[in-house]
């Protein structure tokens, strides 16, 4: 007998022995479970690496405390697996998931991704999820036997959290549960909702230290109200800086202990045997209904008064600009673009393929790679 690598885990939690596999078989590793591989393997990854100097909402070098790609990824990772263990579901596979979660996101957060959609929009467009399954399956070059991480079903399930219906049906198996609307494991709803209470409560951390938004003004958020208050009462006196992390933490507590909660009382309800029975249910990962509203309150302040200010637009305008302009740059021309990139564009047998190979190579990028190219091309003060 080898170790047990999943002890005390729940009959709906994915497992090795379930596993529906990977694309290229291969034996399996020794001393640690196929979905800690899963996740070494991303760690090792060089798109991974690449996410510390991708933008989650502020641009890397607008200041060095706010949250990037990869401290994003790893509050996600950490809120996760935390989840995972209360519900005795698979923590190795929830990490994997977290830490891919954002691999295909382009350079420059949300705008970067508008920009790249609309410049391939005669090209099949960009989804930033799908372009993470494109960067674990296809892009990541490490391995002497296949292309991309090779990593199990699971894994990738939970990687694609959404999908249109005619980029699902080219995904074979792992495209049909978005046309046969059928759920993925618990461990991948689990990242989905740990994703959003991480960038919901970074956010306003983060949208409080640039002053872009104000205290005054998430008072009248009701998350925020109830637990500033909270932390106000425990804690008389306080100075601003720690009433806010005190607040914030409170904030991510008890949204995740909703979703413990409302989520262990779902699963008992449909009481799914198998991990299969779970894709079956409706989703059984979720918030109480007050919870869900509170937190999407939460969601359309920061959309209204953080996303929308127009410090933050005036930096999405500029990164829609130099993302186009290198699209059209790279695609007009492709003997601008360095040997490999260049090699795969010019190979590719029609222009919808050539188009695919300069998104992938923008996809790739990082802030400050992306300017660089950027300034590279256009500067005329530096020919
Ligand atoms: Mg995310």
């Amino acid at each position: 007998m080898g170790i047990d690598l999943n002890p005390g885990l729940a009959p709906y939690a994915a497992t090795d022995a379930a596993s529906r596999g990977r694309r290229h078989p291969e034996p399996p590793p020794a001393e640690r479970g196929e979905f800690q591989r899963d996740r070494d393997r991303i760690v090792h990854s060089t798109a991974f690496r690449r996410l510390e100097y991708k933008t989650q909402v502020f641009v890397n070098h607008e200041g060095d405390l706010f949250r990037t790609r990869l401290t994003h990824s790893l509050e996600v990772a950490q809120l996760a697996r935390g989840i995972a263990r209360s519900l005795r579901l698979n923590e190795d596979l929830t990490e994997a998931i977290a830490l891919a979660h954002d691999l295909g996101h382009t350079p420059f957060g949300h705008a970067g991704q508008d920009a790249l959609n609309a410049c391939m929009a005669d090209y099949g467009g960009f989804e930033h999820n799908l372009q993470s399954l494109r960067t674990v399956d296809l892009l990541e070059e490490r391995y002497a036997d296949f292309d991309g991480l090779n990593l199990a079903f699971e894994t990738r399930e939970g990687i694609l959290k959404h999908c249109s219906p005619a980029n699902a049906r080219t995904l074979g198996e792992l495209g049909l549960r978005f046309l046969e609307k059928t759920q993925p494991s618990l461990e991948a709803q689990i990242c989905n909702l740990a994703d959003e209470i991480a960038y919901n409560n970074h956010d306003v951390d983060d949208g409080l230290r640039s002053g872009l938004i104000t205290l005054e003004q998430l008072e009248e958020v009701p998350l925020f109200a109830g637990q500033i208050r909270a932390a106000r009462e425990a804690h008389p006196g306080l100075a601003a800086r720690r009433l806010i992390h005190e607040t914030v933490r409170r904030m991510i507590n008890v949204l995740a202990l909703d979703l413990m909660e409302q989520s262990r009382s779902h699963i008992a309800q449909a009481a799914p045997s198998s991990p299969d029975e779970v894709r079956a249910c409706p989703p059984l990962v979720a918030f109480s209904p007050d919870m869900f509203q509170k937190q999407r309150a939460l969601k359309t302040f920061l959309r209204e008064n953080l996303y929308q200010h127009f410090r933050v637009r005036r930096m999405t305008a500029k990164a829609k600009r130099i993302i186009s302009e290198l699209f059209q740059a790279f695609l007009g021309d492709p003997r601008l673009l360095p040997p490999q990139y260049q090699e795969k564009c010019l190979s590719a047998g029609d222009e919808f393929a050539a188009a695919r190979a300069v998104s992938d190579y923008i996809a790739g990028m990082t802030d400050r790679y992306a300017m660089a190219e950027h300034r590279r091309l256009f500067a005329v003060g530096e020919i």
